[in-house]
């Protein structure tokens, strides 16, 4: 038997591992995927978000405690645990030298990526490269991985943990960490979970899911059953528009479009729904998702112009391209008529001042209902462009209450065995809203907790079986 069972493959499992194995105890991992796709939407990744109070190798200026606190405060509109915040927070600041020990590297960020360079550690090969080399130094720890095991019940008594069964194995150990992601994977439980719309619409059908195949939720869905106490609303999640060609899993960072601040957003009626200009990108690239989840057909069309051609990261497939808007329209397959009115309004009422992207500036629209209120230009310079868009799922906010220890609690009783990691508690902080790399100080700073509580009520039970 081992002491410390962790189940998941991605960066929270992966941190508990690492952890549970550096205070001396054995673990095993258990991931679902195959090796090939192991890493789940941790192996997407860029980026996490850090605290520090002066320029740090690749994070420039300063970004303090109470300026964290308070973009995460804004983002989840208060819905969020003060005290769970503050922790992620401050162990931001602190993770790197241990990141690196495990063989991941930083670099500053480049230009185009959501002007991050102050808040946000980039990883060097992203993701993928985190996730490889924590798995490399697992491996080299003596820490034991089964691939393809998707562990489907976990075996309880009194709130403590027994044992996890994956394809009919029982797997026992003295402590637990579940770090098994969110249940964006899962389509049918996004169905029920946004329901149907006023026009008789199953919003969910037309969601693309941005990562992993492997987030089914099945623990989060066994816990509930099992009496853990779950905290978030199945319909919050963080939720972006993207390329609406991209694959429905999968798809990455590169299916994601940043024109829309740059130009017009139309639905498939050819109109106008909300202020692209409302805010800079990054404070605002995660509400479209859910706002053309809101309308018709579940489908969003971004309109530019040459103007906006090299001010944004060049998504990984070509805009529909045209040299005049009529035809633009008819190449999206959208009503010309409506589609024309809707530009002419807009060129109309803009007024534009000094236009500049990387402040909010002057341009703005005049008796426009919504208004543009910042880069308003006229989209009026040949070639234009399109990109048809679609909700796309990163992660899903629903999972299990838990402290400043991981513990999974029942009927407001911690568990003293059973520890939670990443997505299946980011709902402690992330109430609803996002900010950029926050994903991954979650998933940093509770993994590592996890495995050093997990290690440690192993390694006490093992000390009172000899004792
Ligand atoms: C395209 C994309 C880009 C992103 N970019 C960023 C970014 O730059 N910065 C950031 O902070 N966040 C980003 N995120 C969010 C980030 O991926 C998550 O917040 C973070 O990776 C969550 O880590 P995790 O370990 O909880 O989940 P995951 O990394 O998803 O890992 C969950 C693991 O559990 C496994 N699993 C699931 N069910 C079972 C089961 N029943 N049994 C066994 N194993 C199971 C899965 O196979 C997977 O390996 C991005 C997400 C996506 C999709």
């Amino acid at each position: 038997m081992h002491d410390v069972l962790v189940i998941g493959g991605g960066n929270a499992a992966l941190c508990a591992a690492l952890m549970a194995r550096e205070a001396g105890a054995s673990v095993l991992l258990l991931e679902s995927s195959p090796r090939e796709w192991r890493g789940g939407n941790s192996q997407h990744t860029r980026n996490l978000r850090c605290m520090h109070d002066e320029p740090q190798d690749v994070l420039v200026d300063a970004y303090p405690e109470e300026e964290f606190w308070q973009d995460l405060l804004k983002v989840t509109g208060g819905n969020t645990d003060e005290q769970l915040a503050r922790l992620v927070i401050r162990a931001s600041s602190t993770c790197r030298p241990w990141m690196r020990k495990h063989g991941v590297r930083f670099q500053p960020s480049l230009a185009g990526t959501l002007h991050l360079s102050r808040t946000n550690a980039f990883f060097m090969g992203g993701g993928k490269a985190l996730v490889n080399a924590y798995y490399r130094s697992a491996g080299n720890l003596g820490v034991d991985i089964r691939y393809d095991a998707p562990v489907d019940r976990l075996e309880l008594r009194d709130g403590r943990f027994e044992a996890a069964y994956a394809n009919g194995e029982r797997f026992a150990a003295k402590a637990c960490v579940l770090a098994a992601g969110g249940f964006e994977s899962n389509r049918e439980w996004l169905r029920e979970a946004w329901g149907q719309n006023e026009r008789g619409e199953w919003p969910a059908d037309n969601f693309l899911i941005r990562g992993t195949r492997f987030n089914q939720g099945v623990l989060i869905k066994h816990m509930t059953e099992q009496g853990a106490d779950i905290i978030g609303d199945p319909t919050q999640a963080h939720c972006v528009a993207i390329d609406a060609r991209a694959p429905l899993y999968d798809g990455g960072i590169v299916t994601r479009v940043d024109a829309v601040s740059l130009g017009v957003m139309l639905n498939r009626d050819g109109v106008r729904f909300y202020d692209e200009g409302e805010d800079f990108w990054p404070k605002r690239y995660a509400i479209w998702g859910r706002l053309v989840a809101m309308q018709p057909d579940q489908i969003g069309y971004c309109i530019i112009d040459s103007k906006a051609i090299g001010r944004f990261m060049p998504p990984v497939f070509p805009g529909v391209q045209a040299n005049t808007l009529p035809e633009l329209a008819q190449a999206l397959g959208l009503p010309e008529q409506a589609f024309m009115r809707t530009l002419n309004d807009y060129n109309a009422a803009c007024r534009v001042g000094s236009f500049d992207h990387t402040v909010l500036d002057d341009c703005h629209t005049e008796g426009l209902t919504p208004a543009k209120t910042h880069w308003a230009r006229p989209i009026d310079q040949a070639p234009f462009y399109g990109y048809a868009l679609r909700p796309g799922i990163t992660f899903t906010y629903l999972g299990l209450k838990t402290d400043a220890q991981a513990r999974v609690y029942f009927g407001g009783a911690p568990s003293d065995n059973l520890f939670v990691a990443g997505e299946m508690m980011a709902g402690n902080v992330l109430g609803k809203g996002y900010t950029a790399g926050v994903g991954m100080s979650i998933g940093t700073a509770f993994g590592r907790i996890a495995g050093t509580e997990a290690a440690r009520a192993a390694l006490k039970e093992a000390a009172h079986a000899v004792a």
